[in-house]
């Protein structure tokens, strides 16, 4: 197995830093610190970082196809002009549960929005997994969930890769790219005690998962297929929480970090790069079409 080195490419000073994509257009990374309620989008060309304090717990953004950014918080949707900076409330699936936040959420290629929900206080079972049309309709699509995290398509659109945290699972559900209907859920990776835990995660041109380590201190790559371990990337710090594909041919692949609870680790809350993997990522998907 070729294992390789992370490098750190921006010092956000995060708490948590989550939720990375890829913005095609802007050649950016937009991503999120949970705990700070900040929304950023970083130029790794120019080393400029914008941000937004939203006033809430935020665990996924993406960008809309009108050049909006759309966000999952601990009060619901929320929609964010990052020109003016004006902060829009959206819908609330779960306005009966305040202890619950959004946590990770990714567009599909056809660009709804797939994001999922978590206890505060991890209670096991208390967030769900919901799609978010381009229409804006919102609906649980997965129920008992305890940590919802990373997501993926396949590159044929026909099958969606998704994490709850806990588990130890990559689960994969067959994937109706036209109704954006799933079924089938079955696990398809399982991670071994002493790696961590699966945390987000993307796909690559290949059809293999890159799977960032919560407590693991690394991203992996694996193969859905055969569930073997290919590639592992080792970073200075515990807490590898998402990644993305991203530059010029979709070739680096970011990833987040974020503070351990009790470890001093100078690096931890970083963003960070790795270069030279000889594989691409498919793109970041875009809320609407
Ligand atoms: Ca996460």
């Amino acid at each position: 197995m070729q294992t390789y080195q992370a490098s750190c490419i921006f010092d956000g000073k995060a708490t948590l830093a989550e939720g990375p994509g890829w913005d095609e257009e802007r050649q950016a990374i937009v991503w999120v610190d949970i705990e700070k309620g900040k929304i950023s989008r970083f130029y790794p060309s120019t080393q400029r970082n914008e941000t937004w304090a939203v006033s809430q717990k935020v665990g996924c953004v993406v960008r809309t196809s009108e050049g909006d950014l759309l966000a999952g918080g601990q009060e619901g949707l929320l929609k964010l002009n990052p020109e003016s900076g004006e902060v829009t409330s959206l819908q609330n699936p779960e306005p009966d549960l305040p202890v619950n936040r959004f946590n990770d959420g990714k567009c599909d290629p056809q660009g709804r929005l797939w994001a999922g929900t978590m206890s505060c206080e991890e209670e096991e079972g208390a967030g769900s997994l919901y799609r978010i049309t381009n229409e804006g309709s919102v609906k649980r699509m997965v129920e008992s969930v305890t940590i919802s995290n990373g997501l993926a398509w396949s590159q044929d659109g026909r099958t969606m890769y998704y994490i709850d945290t806990p588990t130890r699972h990559v689960d994969a559900f067959d994937f109706d790219p036209v109704e954006g209907e799933i079924s089938n859920r079955r696990h398809v990776i399982e991670i071994p005690k002493d790696m961590g835990y699966p945390d987000g995660m993307t796909i690559d041109a290949e059809g293999k998962l890159w799977v960032a380590m919560c407590h693991g201190g690394t991203v992996l790559r694996i193969d859905p297929l055969s569930g073997e371990l290919l590639h592992q990337v080792d970073f200075p710090c515990v807490e590898t929480t998402a990644c993305a594909f991203g530059g010029s041919n979709l070739e680096r692949l970011f990833v987040t970090t974020g503070l351990h609870k009790t470890l001093k680790e100078p690096d931890a809350g970083k963003v960070f790069v790795v270069d030279g993997l000889g594989v691409c990522g498919v793109p970041s998907f875009a809320y609407g079409r």
